[in-house]
């Protein structure tokens, strides 16, 4: 185990050197002062540069790593978007400086939120879209709140919302949480929500059905139309959660399909850096009977002017306008792209995830066992009968040099193994990442119990996970 940085301190050691003080000293009030030194590490700048740099090379990352993991979208974030989201009148602007009066300099800021509105309106089908919320999740709870905004100005009276078992779960949580219950549709066996399950389910009193499409099992569902005209016809919205974008990118919009909400995470199909808990953009798209009841305030333009509007009462979901420098990071990949671009990612991460599935269908068991979209999903029943679990295949694959798959999700397959390679990968390292987990299915017949104790050759082995949780012991002592 490599030593923490404070264990490398060495008394004296200094890594910058201030200038002479070329102004006169003035003693500093006695309450002012600290009684003992702060207790902190001193070191050479080589010292700390090649602590982090080291510690970064430990990661698991998309600079580093194929990293399928499933339902995520962990593909390559283009370096152009941090140079970009850096630029100072970027960067450098605060939220609260003026829009107008002569003293706006700030269009640009605003300009940039007014186009990748209409550009998100666009590829979704959506009326008008808001960057507001922070994350995916943050997208569903404002979608089912304008949903529940709507139902209430009509003087609807709505309780449950319909979600299909295979899905994520943010979505039934979202729903508990603005006050719905949950009414849970299972999978059929072509990988979607049974539809005559869920037209026996439907009721007057569903107030939105909450969709994935592709689904967490990358099937695209064929009846989406129908589904939409029953939930329809009963006054219920249809919401789409925007996860698996990337598989239908340019080629088909959720409004066209009849979705009535969207959300989009913008760190997983706009290609903005994630993982670790954020930061992240879950805009929120809306048909035009939703619109009014979107948060404020709304970036308009007057001639060529923008300008923000607080003409309704709806007040904003997060402070000022969202997690800014994922908005111009995603901005600059939809220019980058270009429509043409687009397509060709949704078309080229159907591919990879294809072939991976056709590669990996000899030696892993598929429950659906057909074409899928950008993600497919395997089980690991048939190495289970030898001992060997999803989460041991997970932990040889770490050994191997690859980020594991999503494992363990969706809920209804049993040792799911999740794996998305999306479009950035090149056949090589497909190839690669194939030949591994061939090579592991090989060892759960030779040697099953040698994966019980990868990764081997990781600085953090295999791990206690429930004394992990249960007693977490995270703090350094030094004389411990
Ligand atoms: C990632 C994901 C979410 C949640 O999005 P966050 O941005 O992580 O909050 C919801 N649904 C699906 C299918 C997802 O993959």
């Amino acid at each position: 185990m490599s030593k923490m940085l404070f264990e490398k301190s060495v008394e004296g050691r200094k890594g910058v050197s201030l200038p002479a003080m070329d102004v006169p000293a003035v003693d500093m009030p006695a309450n002012l002062k600290r009684n003992k030194l702060a207790e902190i590490g001193e070191y050479s700048e080589l010292d700390v540069v090649r602590h982090y740099t080291n510690l970064s090379l430990k990661n698991f990352s998309v600079d580093t790593h194929f990293y399928p993991l499933g339902s995520c979208t962990m593909k390559y974030n283009p370096k152009v978007c941090e140079t970009v989201a850096r630029f100072d009148g970027l960067a450098a602007i605060h939220p609260m400086m003026p829009v107008s009066g002569g003293l706006d300099m700030c269009q640009g800021a605003l300009e940039l939120i007014y186009e990748l509105e209409n550009h998100l309106s666009e590829v979704t089908g959506m009326s008008a879209t808001t960057l507001q919320p922070l994350a995916g999740a943050h997208g569903e709870m404002l979608g089912i709140m304008l949903i529940a905004s709507y139902h209430r100005a009509k003087g609807n009276k709505k309780k449950y919302v319909i979600v299909p078992d295979s899905s994520h779960g943010t979505n039934p949580a979202t729903a508990s949480m603005m006050g719905y219950e949950i009414i849970t549709v299972k999978t059929a066996d072509y990988g979607d929500m049974d539809l005559d399950e869920f037209k026996e389910k439907m009721n007057d009193e569903v107030a939105a059905v909450m969709m994935t499409n592709p689904n967490t099992l990358g099937v695209f569902n064929p009846y989406i139309k129908e589904i939409s005209e029953v939930a329809h016809a009963h006054d219920a919205m249809l919401y789409y959660d925007g996860a698996n974008l990337n598989a239908i990118l340019g080629k088909v919009r959720p409004g066209d399909l009849g979705f009535d909400v969207v959300h989009v995470n913008l760190h997983k199909t706009y290609a903005t850096p994630h993982g670790s808990g954020g930061p992240g953009a879950g805009p929120v798209g809306c048909s035009a009977k939703l619109e009014p009841f979107l948060p404020q305030p709304r970036v308009v333009k007057t001639g060529d002017k923008f300008s923000l509007n607080y003409d309704k009462e709806n007040p904003r979901i997060t402070s000022y306008f969202g997690n800014y420098g994922v908005l111009v990071k995603a901005y600059t990949y939809a220019l980058m792209m270009g429509s043409d671009g687009l397509k060709d990612v949704a078309e080229k991460a159907v591919l990879n995830a294809n072939y991976i599935m056709q590669k990996l269908k000899p030696y892993y068991d598929l429950p659906y066992d057909k074409t899928c979209m950008h993600e497919c999903v395997f089980s690991a029943s048939r190495q289970v009968e030898k001992g060997v679990h999803a989460l041991d295949i997970a932990k040889g694959l770490i050994d191997r040099g690859f980020h594991p798959p999503t494992v363990y999700f969706p809920l209804i397959v049993p040792e799911a193994m999740m794996i998305e390679p999306t479009e950035t990968e090149s056949k090589q390292t497909m190839d690669e990442f194939i030949d591994a987990m061939i090579e592991i299915a090989g060892i759960v017949d030779t040697d099953p119990d040698s994966l019980h104790h990868a990764p081997v050759t990781r600085p953090v082995t295999r791990l206690d996970e429930t004394q992990a949780a249960r007693q977490v012991n995270v703090r350094y002592q030094k004389d411990a």
